[in-house]
């Protein structure tokens, strides 16, 4: 299959598996202007499945970084409350939202914590209705990737420099299944395995799970009526979409006073423009109490000021080691594909549909009922090849779910 081909394949996938847009439906697409190839095939798929109106919100890394280095500090305290209401309106008027990562991981290494931090909050705050519906999956949402050169030379520093890109593209095109004959179909198939996997768990209804590994002894409490889930959702208007491409996880939420002990990172972390890794977070009744990283410990300050909630978790997924993704072997330094390697948690916000009724209750009753709210979610890889999981029933009994990094 040629290179052409593929990346057709991968455009329908985002418009047909991920947003899945319905006729008559308006699509938002935010992209990096080095993704446009990617972009303006995703445009044409949605017009041609009906698409009544594509909006395309280009950024530019090169933009972003220049800001940073030279724009004066009252520049990133001030909140992008237009464009947050802009983005708010349309979740309301039913639109489907894809997001293109292309960004270097270490874009914003070097600049001052001080710009980045407020940044991150004001636009956090300005988003967070926005943030809000998609997160309650009121509205379809997506996101792919496509690389750019400075991505492609973080996950393939030794190849020479004409090869990245192209190994990064086919590593990319494996891993979302572009580079088979009916990937519609590989994609129903592999969402119907996931779900099995949820339905099990949903039989189960543990109180508790307990994971060791070299670095890690964690206890994650779950809130009475968790619900397992994959990333295949369905939308306020009864429409399935898929909220990344690819997904390997299954996922749902702790109680956000339940966590206790301690958790050390497996795979690198990409947050506010630069890397964190080998870190590990200690948990006290539901709260990050200490924590350290060997790189970016700065950047995790940043993280943890955002508000209260950052230090709770709000995701709990549970990804063989032996996922596709994993098995390549390759460090993607994204969390798009990295969790998807990886049992993984997250800091901050959880998803309302992961409770059952969660998403007619409103934040004070999804409160009450354990679950966590913030202004982030950020999701971290924690699982190994050593990795065992616990899963503890209502008596105390203690049942394998997962044994070196597997399924039991
Ligand atoms: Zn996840
Ligand atoms: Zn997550």
């Amino acid at each position: 299959m040629d290179f052409n081909q593929k990346l057709e394949n991968y455009a329908l996938l985002a418009v047909k598996v991920g947003v899945n847009i319905q006729p008559g439906q308006t699509l938002v697409v935010n992209a990096d202007i080095a993704s446009a190839e990617l972009v303006r095939l995703v445009v044409r798929k949605a017009y041609e499945a009906g698409a009544k109106l594509v909006k395309v919100n280009y950024s530019d890394e090169v933009v972003t970084r220049t800001r940073y280095d030279l724009a004066p500090e009252e520049s990133f305290s001030e909140p992008p409350k237009r464009f947050g209401d802009e983005m708010e309106e349309y979740a309301r008027n039913n639109a489907c939202f894809l997001t293109i990562i292309s960004t270097d991981p270490d874009l914003l290494k070097g600049v001052d914590p001080k710009r980045i931090t407020m940044n991150q909050r004001v636009s956090a705050e300005a988003m967070a209705g926005y943030r809000q519906l998609l997160m309650g999956n009121h509205a379809s949402w997506s996101g792919v990737a496509y690389p750019s050169a400075s991505w492609a030379a973080k996950v393939f520093p030794d190849a020479p420099e004409e090869e990245r890109i192209n190994l990064l593209w086919d590593a990319i095109f494996r891993a979302v299944r572009a580079d088979v004959e009916d990937p519609l179909e590989a994609w129903q198939l592999h969402l119907d395995e996931l779900k099995r996997r949820c339905d099990k768990l949903n039989e189960r209804k543990y109180r508790k799970l307990h994971y060791k590994a070299p670095g890690t002894d964690l206890t994650v409490e779950l809130p009475e009526g968790h619900i397992w889930c994959q990333a295949g959702a369905v939308n306020g208007k009864g429409v399935p979409f898929l909220a990344n491409i690819p997904t390997e996880e299954v996922f749902t939420v702790p109680h956000r006073d339940g966590t206790t002990g301690k958790v050390s990172s497996s795979k690198p972390l990409s947050y506010a423009g630069s890397v964190i890794d080998r870190f590990t977070l200690t948990f006290t009744d539901g709260k990050v109490t200490d924590y350290t990283a060997e790189v970016g410990q700065d950047k995790l300050a940043v993280l943890f000021s955002m508000d209260e909630g950052a230090a709770s978790l709000g995701e709990v997924a549970l990804v063989p080691h032996r996922s596709p993704i994993s098995e390549s072997g390759i460090l993607y330094y994204t969390t798009l594909f990295d969790e998807n390697a990886s049992c993984h948690l997250a800091l901050g916000a959880s998803y309302a549909f992961t409770l059952e009724g969660g998403t007619s209750l409103t934040e004070e009753e999804l409160t009450e009922r354990g679950m966590n709210q913030s202004l982030i979610h950020v999701d971290f890889m924690m699982g190994s090849p050593e990795m065992d999981i616990d899963g503890i029933t209502d008596d105390g009994t203690a049942e394998p779910i997962f044994r070196n990094g597997g399924w039991v």
